[in-house]
């Protein structure tokens, strides 16, 4: 079970027409509905579930540049600053701060690629110190260890997930956007080619412009409107453990674990990259892209069992809009936590941090992360159906840009000048045979 998310009120009948219609409640949806509703535009933002309660409440919280992709680097750094002016303009707790980041090596290879990032980082404008092994045991004190090297990051830093995604719908619902949640979207209808409308379990939104933010039920969901969109989704692992006495880093990563302090003092703990990967008529569909991306990170990736199939996001069927499809009858993707990798994540952590060992578990929980085969979220308008635009795939990296991607998203729909160059994120590269390169990280 993960940590109790953020709780708000929304009303259960949708309007029936609205400027933009957003699907998807995550840090995407929100985020990008917030903007269009400042801009003054209608919206309506429909949620299956609840807001937040997918991916967005299930992930470590950071907010980075730190070892960024190029393509992904210019979003970071808008978002860091986002988060900072949402809290003062809303009012409103997502627990962002810039607490810096902390990461830890004994690995020369790995010490000198974040040193070539840093090279790279400085050219976009981004401050990221490099600590010699002094340093790193430095700022590492509480690990009670040596280290050949480290960074620190000091300008990133974490938003609290079970808070992020429910305050920003409340500053949506005060600027007068309609928020709505167990209200799947079915499908869209069109006119002359172009959307015209999205069909709800509770009824029909007249619209010209639908956003789709459904994180990993995207691709099906496009399915039923004949457009491909490769994407795989991973089961990752995640515990808490209680608060400690000590004053522990707020946000460290070494090769064996990552620690997240919570504003309430308790740590979020994972292995980076360690997922299963579970079989799906969908998956199986789409590997022959994923082989580069899988070949990248083999050694942490496992078998995982039928439960996607069960969830039912990847499936292949058609559904119909007059009758319930799977986003009705799996509300919330609520994936089991792999007893092996949390037994080995809280082990871990003991050996880097050891004052965690009076800590008790009090949470493990699980999160399909929706990956697309360059690892680079697929954002803009999808060629053949003008009004449709796709904003899904964010890889593992969605949270910490959600409010910079929801930004490009409002721009995009809203027609005004995009907050970054948007050419990275088209999704039409995802219809020829180039797939693009890998993210690095
Ligand atoms: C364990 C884990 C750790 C992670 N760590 C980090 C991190 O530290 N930093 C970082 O930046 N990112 C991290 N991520 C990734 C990050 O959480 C995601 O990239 C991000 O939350 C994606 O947001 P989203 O809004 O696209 O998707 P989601 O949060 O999954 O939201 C999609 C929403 O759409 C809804 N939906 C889908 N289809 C429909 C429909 N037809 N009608 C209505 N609603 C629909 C779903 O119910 C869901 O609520 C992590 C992810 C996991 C799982």
């Amino acid at each position: 079970m993960s940590p109790p998310l953020q709780h708000i009120n929304t009303s259960p009948k949708p309007p029936a027409s609205a400027d933009v219609v957003v699907i998807g409640g995550g840090i995407i949806g929100v985020f990008t509905a917030y903007y269009l509703a400042k801009r003054g535009l209608s919206v309506a933002l429909v949620e299956k579930g609840r807001i937040g309660a997918e991916q967005s409440s299930r992930n470590w919280g950071w907010c980075r540049q730190q070892n960024r992709d190029a393509r992904e680097l210019p979003l970071a750094s808008k978002s860091l600053d986002l988060w900072e002016q949402f809290a003062a303009e809303s009012g409103e707790d997502t627990g962002f701060h810039r607490c810096g980041l902390l990461y830890l090596s004994n690995d020369e290879a790995e010490i000198s690629r974040w040193a070539s990032w840093r090279d790279f980082a400085k050219t976009a404008g981004v401050t990221t110190h490099m600590l010699s092994s002094r340093e790193a045991a430095e700022r590492g004190q509480a690990t009670g260890r040596a280290w050949k090297g480290g960074v620190f990051s000091p300008s990133d830093g974490t938003a609290d997930p079970a808070k992020a995604a429910p305050a920003v719908a409340a500053a949506l619902i005060k600027l007068g956007g309609s928020v709505h949640q167990n209200c799947a979207a079915r499908g869209i209808e069109t006119e002359g080619g172009r959307v015209s409308a999205v069909v709800t379990e509770a009824g029909v939104i007249k619209t010209k412009t639908v956003v789709m933010a459904g994180g990993a039920w995207a691709s099906s969901f496009c399915r039923q409107l004949g457009i491909r969109f490769p994407q795989a989704s991973i089961r990752q692992s995640i515990l808490s453990v209680s608060a400690v006495e000590h004053r522990l880093p707020d946000a460290v990563v070494s090769a064996g674990v990552s620690a997240t302090r919570r504003n309430d003092g308790r740590y979020a703990l994972a292995i980076s990259g360690r997922a299963r990967v579970d079989p799906t008529g969908q998956f199986l569909r789409f590997a022959p892209q994923f082989v580069p991306m899988f070949a990248k990170r083999w050694r942490n990736l496992r078998p995982g069992g039928l439960e996607a199939i069960r969830s039912g996001h990847e499936t292949l069927a058609r559904w119909r809009l007059d009758a319930p499809t799977p986003m009705e009858r799996v509300r919330i993707l609520d994936p089991k936590p792999d007893p092996v990798s949390i037994k080995d994540t809280h082990r871990r952590a003991i050996e880097l941090l050891p004052q965690l060992r009076d800590a008790k578990i009090t949470h493990a929980w699980a999160g399909y992360i929706d990956s697309t085969p360059d690892g680079v979220p697929g954002i803009g308008e999808v060629p053949g159906l003008p009004g449709f635009i796709l904003a899904a795939g964010f890889s593992g990296h969605g949270f910490g840009i959600g409010p910079g991607a929801g930004h490009l998203i409002a721009d995009l729909a809203s027609g005004g000048e995009p907050i970054v160059d948007p050419v990275p994120y088209r999704p039409e590269r995802f219809s020829g045979s180039a797939w693009g390169k890998v993210a690095e990280f």
